[in-house]
């Protein structure tokens, strides 16, 4: 059988497009050299984020991402645990760059908020971790390892996508995808989203957009005492992150401060997001380090930042770590992502930045109406 297109990686990108183009009608084969999917794409915090995405196209795709994350759940039997964002401030500097953001057009439908109405959304804030906040209604929250294969199943029963696992690809000659096997595929176009691989396909091609891979380090604390977070939580080294704001001039004072202050967290690319799980507990990050090959031990000294930061915002004795993980995602300098065109039916797709989840399925419209035409 001869597929309209074969998408190679069934990670959240591979699997936008693989939605994007069954949405249209066409055949699609997804391809993995994995079981099921086990990259960045299940081990993130499933936080599919609008505000504070970098103005321009990768806020404009997570708000459409958004929307398609929202239209699936339901038949996916995808739960989504949590909605919006409270960004608690505790730093002078923050109020600066919160006022300013609110006052851009990436402001839209969000707020300021008091402490008190922080303590409203996220009771178990600590009062002296919020002089003020940034309330964003737009964000959702899935559990990542739970909806991915519910995606991947979805797509299979409701649009007939076929799923090949453990089959890596070691060539794409379009029509002809070759198997490590010798087995061969056939789809009139291929699009390779490989994630962080850079080396099984089209390892040129990758290169010259000068990618390295990024290490993260991620943890699920379980509270002593049951609560609940009605939102999302970060802080303000989250202002000095996220590029939404980051990129802000307003935000300068306060990168100064978080870099003279905060110098171990800002060294370790450290940033708070908590989100919570259907059983209450916390999936708590992260890190950021960058190597060609990052190694692949977890820093104690490193969670302890984390969890200080995390310690700082929230007030929950007797918490305890129950889980702890790494993940890695594609990086380069300068871009969020990138499309490269080695023919006309070969597209290769890489996010080369921590917003994949909150981009994929925008990004996998734009290649698909690239391919066949906008609607
Ligand atoms: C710890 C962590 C936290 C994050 N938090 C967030 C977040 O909160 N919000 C957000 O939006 N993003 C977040 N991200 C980023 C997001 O997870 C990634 O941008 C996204 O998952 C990348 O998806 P992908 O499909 O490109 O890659 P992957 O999920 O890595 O999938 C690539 C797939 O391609 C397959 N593959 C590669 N080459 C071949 C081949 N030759 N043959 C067959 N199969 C192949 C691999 O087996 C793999 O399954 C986070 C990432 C990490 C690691």
């Amino acid at each position: 059988m001869s597929y309209d297109l074969a998408v190679v990686g069934a990670g959240i990108v591979g699997l936008g497009h693989a939605l994007a183009a069954a949405r249209r009608g066409k055949r699609v084969v997804v391809i993995d050299r994995d079981a099921q999917a086990n990259g960045a794409s299940v081990r993130n915090f499933g936080f599919v984020t609008v505000t504070g995405q970098g103005a321009g196209d990768c806020w404009n795709l997570a708000r459409r991402a958004r929307d398609v994350w929202v239209e699936i759940a339901e038949a996916a039997g995808i739960d989504i645990l949590q909605r919006g964002l409270v960004l608690a401030a505790r730093l002078p500097e923050s109020e600066a760059v919160i006022e300013a953001f609110l006052a851009s057009g990436m402001g839209e439908g969000c707020t300021r908020l008091t402490a008190a109405q922080a303590l409203a959304h996220v009771p178990c804030l600590r009062p002296e971790a919020v002089t003020l906040a940034l309330h964003s209604p737009h964000e959702v929250r899935v559990e990542s390892r739970q909806a991915v294969p519910l995606v991947a199943r979805y797509l299979a029963e409701r649009h007939g996508v076929d799923f090949r696992w453990n089959t890596s690809i070691v060539a794409v000659e379009a029509p002809r995808l070759i198997g490590a096997d010798g087995g061969i595929i056939e789809a009139q176009a291929v699009i390779v989203c490989p994630g962080d691989d850079y080396t099984a396909l089209f390892p040129e091609r990758i290169a010259a957009y000068g990618v390295t891979r990024c290490k993260l380090q991620m943890m699920r604390v379980r509270p002593a005492q049951p609560v609940t977070l009605n939102a999302a939580v970060m802080s303000d080294l989250g202002l000095g992150r996220y590029l939404g704001y980051a990129e802000l001039p307003e935000a300068e004072p306060l990168k100064r401060r978080l870099d003279a202050e905060m110098a171990a967290q800002r060294e370790n690319g450290i940033h708070l997001i908590v989100t919570q799980s259907a059983d209450g507990s916390l999936v708590v990050g992260d890190s950021h380090h960058y190597a060609t090959t990052p190694d692949p031990f977890g820093s104690e000294a490193v969670d302890r930042l984390i969890l200080d930061e995390f310690d700082a915002v929230l007030d929950l004795p007797g918490r305890s770590v129950s889980e702890r993980w790494i993940g890695t995602y594609a990086s380069a300098s300068g871009r969020w992502r990138f499309t490269d065109k080695p023919s006309d039916a070969v597209r290769i797709v890489i996010v080369t930045a921590g917003c994949g989840a909150s981009t994929a399925f925008g990004i996998g419209e734009e290649t698909i109406d690239d391919l066949y035409g906008s609607l």
